[in-house]
């Protein structure tokens, strides 16, 4: 249970960076994603930014804002 990849002797762009979410507001990718489950498939995701402290919602590719999400997640609660 040893493998640690060494990633020193790749190049840069083998490493791909899919999921790095930019902040909208100041641009940055110090971003922390976090997804949540609703029902079945169904998710959304909650993204802050660590360096100007935005929080912001996706669901199903678009943002939407925090009344929306609470109102998928009393959907997903009430069947
Ligand atoms: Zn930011």
């Amino acid at each position: 249970m040893t493998h640690s990849l060494p990633y020193g002797v790749l190049p840069k762009n083998a490493l791909r960076t899919g999921g790095v979410m930019r902040c909208p507001r100041c641009d940055g990718e110090d971003c922390i994603e976090i997804d949540i489950g609703l029902e079945d498939k169904d998710s959304v995701q909650f993204f802050s930014c660590r360096k100007c402290e935005q929080k912001w919602w996706k669901h199903e590719g678009g943002t939407v804002n925090l009344d929306e999400v609470l109102d998928l997640a009393a959907r997903s609660d009430f069947r």
